[in-house]
């Protein structure tokens, strides 16, 4: 028995199957369809009649998938005509319904109307005028309503279109062969068996129409599909008696453009009987004769019966709970012809995306419907890829150098800004050496070389390093807590108006071993020094540690449902996934990823070397430059200021993996925001446009938007919590979900016991706290799903607080400990949640267990914080935090302190005109949110608007432009075929970009200069 392997098989080579595969194929991804008759489409898509009813339901959601669907059909008939040459005779020649009796009448207005009410069209007709339409109809017709939306295609002719299209574009067929089993591993399924083959996949698609319940029921899930038979017959016309196709008495009378006209169906329940019978045709006959009486003269061509797969009302559509990389797409009864291309995309999308432009909850198969077999494999252990412990030494051996060469890096020469994009350079950098390495000792010794697990753990532990080294962390916090004692002088009275709130054993008062911190020329490893240092640092440690601990159970309750059920993209991961892939060796023999490498490479060099050497003329507009400052400089088109270009390469091939609509939403709504300033300037107000409080309010509600996909998942979380029956596992997790919860619950009191000591109000603590998980919820969640830069610098807990409650109301001591708290809150570049949960997601890909990973970034947080403890101190004791190193300590210092003088000295209400600003934030990401989910052609993202108005564009909306553009012309040109191709050229920018700028980064510390850095 061969054995071959695809990345998606469909079951079943109908309409629905080969529509499957089309809307794959033009993603590029991977498909085989495997089909039991000698060709596809040869049941039940053959046999019926191609009316396209969208009349048939008003009721939502399933009128609207019917809608979606019709909508679909110009552009899907121009595109297969295109490819293939095909023309699939859509025609949207409308339907006219006619009736004999009152009740027909009373049924078809009342659904006329109904129509009309939900804003579709139809038109009530006397009789009269349906025989001024359709002349040739029965004159004992008393009325009828004609249904201008409704439409018609050559069904045969679309199945053949759309399999031949999918094949060109690469999808497999194998026609005549007989899936028969499931391949296990463990309780993933793995492969499938045919009647010829064993084919091995990753994700099945279950589009076996009426025998979908039978393939079901080979994963032990009973699938309430049956068959309904129907029957038409095909009769020739040399004149065309009626112009469009008319339905009156259960019966179509379709005319084509060819002369036939299509007749029929019978609706039967008789199993799997496909045979078309004598009383069949009759039965169709004499209801047509009665409608056209000019019909009975009509010559009859040919009969054919199929079996439409019946469900239970609606079509399912989605992934089985017991195994989410098996789908089903079936059950779509008598609209399969109309349903298919809805059905294909959204598919399509929940395989590539698992982000469905309309949602698929309400069409989800029955949760109830599994059997024995599903029970018996929950009991089977699962097998996971142990993290070695040469791989925890790695990483514990790599951490101190990683985190030295940050700080070194940014603190002292600030030439490499590594921490502040949401993919970290030096961990990427490392992990190419270890690759590089690898690939040598791989050629020496081949046991001996790292496996993929392992690179991905080493890397994992190096960049949750980053999550304490980076700027927005620990490095603030240096300059956070010393600095009133440091900078406290007669003009700025903080030692009379705050100073008696620090709580001492949180800081640093000794004004010797200050002057050595910020003026250099000293050492840490002085006995006083470490003496002075270790408390206050190993308390704000811990603090630290019960805050990353909080986050890991955050995380633990919700991994399953972002990583596994709706398979969030991480496009952060990207790259290491890639690199690590093979031990290296499939990215790197990618000639596309080289060309991206070399063009990145090249112009980092360049630039390194005119950085070093002016004469050497530098490659313009690679880093941030204002584009029009000079123009614009009076109000209000000054408002049009602050606006800089920049084409980072690595940003350009971070962006390229975002969905199109989110890297136009990014540079559109950033343009916007400048035009907004211009707006204010001109109406002459301060108060517009607000943008910090719009950006505060939309951020809190991608946080709500968050939970809202989550509820489900939580409430069979809460369930298994309370030990009530769910289907819900969590052996497979970290820790189990009830200690999840418990550390939750422990670790956020200890919090609140920790700040209340230190000084902070309990009820202050909670608000703030509140909005601190909030927002790294929502950040956690733009981060899973599109990868973006998330610098949100306006937006954080002390702001919102001081905007909706005023600073009045709370109290000094409870505003001076936010205050030094600032160092966790000044932009959330390198926040640690969004690391994690990317980790979590690396395991699962590699099949590292997650306990295993999660052990390991325990052993990294630790180990993070010691070093970053030590770097910094190092480093600063050395060189002066603000005397010869970057500053950057200064800063977050006055910026945080100078903000509490005025809090103190000038104590603010509540302001309502930026509350609103804030709602009216939150408003249009909920409003955009809901329309982005009803309509496919909405253009816009709200992440797109969050990101925009926040300051995370602020560096970046050119890059996200030309990544937009580069990416929608590949799209164009070559649909995600060329997409695939092209895909390695950026993760090639990514990487020549990082590695050159990590080369400088390592040069100037080397020689004592400071070098080009890629990136600000
Ligand atoms: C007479 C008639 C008239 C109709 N008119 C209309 C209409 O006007 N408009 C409309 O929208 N709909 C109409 N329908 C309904 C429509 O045809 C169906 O809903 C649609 O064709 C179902 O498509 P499918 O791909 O799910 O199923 P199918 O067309 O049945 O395809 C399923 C495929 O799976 C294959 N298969 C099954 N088991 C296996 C296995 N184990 N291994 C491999 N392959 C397997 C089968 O061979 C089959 O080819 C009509 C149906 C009939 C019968």
């Amino acid at each position: 028995m061969n054995q071959a392997e695809a990345k998606v098989i469909v079951i079943g080579g109908g309409i629905i199957g080969c529509s499957i595969a089309y809307y794959l194929a033009k993603t590029g991804t991977e498909t085989v369809v495997i089909e039991k008759g000698n060709r596809v489409g040869s049941e039940a898509s053959w046999a019926a009649a191609g009316i396209l009813a969208c009349r048939a339901s008003t009721r939502n959601p399933y009128a609207e998938l019917c809608r979606y669907s019709l909508a679909l059909y110009p552009t899907l008939a121009k595109e297969l005509q295109t490819v293939t040459g095909i023309n699939i005779e859509f025609i949207q020649s409308g339907v006219l319904c006619i009736f004999l009796t009152e009740d027909e009448k009373k049924n078809w207005e009342g659904l006329a109307q109904r129509r009309l009410k939900h804003g579709y069209s139809a038109e009530i007709l006397s009789s009269e005028q349906v025989q001024t339409l359709e002349p040739s109809i029965s004159k004992k017709v008393i009325g009828g309503v004609h249904f201008p939306e409704d439409a018609q295609v050559r069904n045969p002719r679309l199945v053949k279109a759309l399999a031949c299209a999918a094949a060109k574009l690469g999808t497999k067929f194998l026609t005549g062969h007989s899936v028969k089993q499931f391949l296990f591993d463990g309780n993933q399924v793995v492969g499938v068996e045919t009647s010829e083959d064993r084919i091995l996949g990753d994700q099945f698609v279950i589009a076996a129409g009426p025998w979908s319940h039978q393939v079901a029921n080979f994963l032990g899930v009973a699938l309430p599909i049956k068959p309904a038979k129907g029957q038409m017959i095909i009769a020739e016309t040399v004149e065309p008696i009626i112009n469009r196709p008319i339905h009156g008495l259960e019966t179509y009378i379709v005319p084509r453009t060819d002369g036939k006209l299509w007749v029929g169906p019978t609706v039967e329940d008789v199993g799997f009987d496909d045979r078309t019978t004598l009383s069949g045709i009759h039965q169709i006959l004499e209801s047509a004769i009665q409608l056209v009486p000019a019909l009975a003269e009509k010559t009859l061509l040919k009969t054919r019966a199929g079996l439409r797969p019946k469900g239970k009302g609606k079509p399912y559509l989605g992934r089985l709970t017991e195994y989410c990389n098996v789908i089903v797409a079936s059950g779509h009864y008598k609209n399969g012809i109309l349903l298919a291309p809805i059905t294909g995309k959204l598919i399509a999308e929940l395989i590539t995306k698992d982000n469905t432009s309309l949602s698929l909850d309400p069409f989800g198969v029955n949760h109830n419907t599994a059997m024995s077999r599903k029970n018996k494999i929950e009991e089977e252990p699962h097998t996971h890829i142990k993290v070695t412990p040469r791989t925890l030494i790695l990483g514990i051996l790599l951490i101190p150098v990683n985190v030295y060469w940050m700080t070194l890096v940014e603190v002292k020469y600030y030439s490499l800004d590594g921490s502040c994009l949401p993919l970290f350079i030096q961990p990427i950098f490392i992990l190419f050496a270890i690759v590089l390495l690898n690939l040598l000792i791989k050629h020496l010794k081949p046991a001996a070389a790292l496996t993929q697990a392992e690179l991905l753990t080493v890397y994992i532990m190096v960049a949750l390093s980053c999550t304490f080294a980076g700027h927005d962390t620990m490095q603030n916090m240096f300059g956070a807590i010393v600095h009133p004692f440091w900078f406290a002088s007669p003009e700025n009275e903080w030692q009379n108006l705050f100073w008696h709130y620090i709580p001492r054993w949180l800081t640093i008062t000794d004004l010797h071993s200050l002057k050595g911190f910020y003026e250099g020329e000293s050492s840490i490893y002085i006995a006083r020094n470490v003496a002075i240092w270790i408390k206050p640092l190993l308390l704000w440690g811990l603090l630290f540690l019960l805050m990353m601990f909080s986050m890991l159970c955050i995380n633990t309750i919700i991994r399953k449902q972002w990583t596994e059920q709706e398979k969030l993209a991480y496009p952060i991961i990207q790259l290491p996934l890639k690199l690590s892939e093979d031990m290296g060796t499939k990215l790197l023999r990618d000639r596309m990823m080289w060309i991206g490498f070399t063009i990145a490479f090249a112009i980092g060099l360049v630039n390194g070397v005119s950085y070093l050497s002016p004469s050497v003329p530098s490659i313009p507009y690679i880093k941030m430059r204002p584009v029009w400052d000079h123009i614009f400089t009076e109000r209000p088109w000054s408002g049009l200021q602050g606006v800089r270009i920049s084409m980072y390469p690595f940003m350009i091939g971070l962006a390229f993996f975002l969905p199109l609509d989110l890297s136009f939403s990014c540079w559109f709504f950033f343009l916007l925001r400048s035009v907004q300033r211009v707006v204010g300037y001109a109406l002459g107000t301060r108060h517009y446009p607000a943008l910090n409080d719009q950006a505060s309010g939309s951020w809190i509600a991608l946080f709500f938007i968050a939970v809202w996909v989550t509820r489900s998942h939580l409430i069979e979380v809460i369930r298994k919590i309370m030990g009530m029956e769910t289907d819900l596992s969590d052996s497979d997790e970290p820790m189990p979900y009830r200690w999840a919860f418990i550390g939750l619950i422990g670790s956020l009191a200890l919090i609140g016991i920790f700040v209340n000591l230190a000084g902070m109000s309990l009820w202050v603590a909670i608000i703030f706290f509140g909005l601190y998980f909030i927002l790294s919820i929502a950040i956690t969640r733009v981060r899973a799903e599109f990868g973006t830069p998330h610098e949100i610098y306006y937006v954080n807990p002390h702001d919102i607080m001081a905007t909706v409650g005023g600073t009045r109301q709370f109290n000094p001591s409870s505003l001076t400990i936010v205050s030094m708290f600032y160092w966790f809150n000044r932009g959330y570049r390198n926040h640690p949640m969004p690391n994690q949960i990317e980790a979590f997601k690396m395991a699962e890909t590699t099949g590292i267990g997650n306990k295993g990973v999660w052990v390991a970034m325990l052993i990294a947080i630790v180990v993070g914080i010691l070093t970053t403890f030590w770097a910094n101190l190092d480093i600063t004791f050395r060189n002066g935090a603000i005397a010869k190193a970057g500053g950057f300590k200064g800063w977050v210092g006055w910026e945080s302190f100078n903000r509490l003088q005025r809090w103190l000295q000038d104590p603010t209400d509540p302001n309502p005109t930026k509350i609103s600003f804030m709602g009216i934030g939150a408003l249009l990401t909920f409003g955009m949110m809901f329309l982005r989910m009803r309509f496919l052609w909405w253009p816009f993202h709200p992440a797109g608007y969050s990101l925009a108005i926040s300051y995370a564009m602020e560096y970046f909306w050119f890059t996200f432009l030309l990544a937009w553009l580069f990416k929608f012309l590949i799209m164009k040109q070559g649909g995600l075929q060329m997409h695939r191709r092209f895909a390695p050229l950026f993760l090639g920018l990514i990487l020549g970009d990082y590695v050159i700028g990590s080369i400088w980064a390592i040069i100037g510390p080397s020689l004592g200069i400071r070098t080009y850095k890629i990136f600000i």
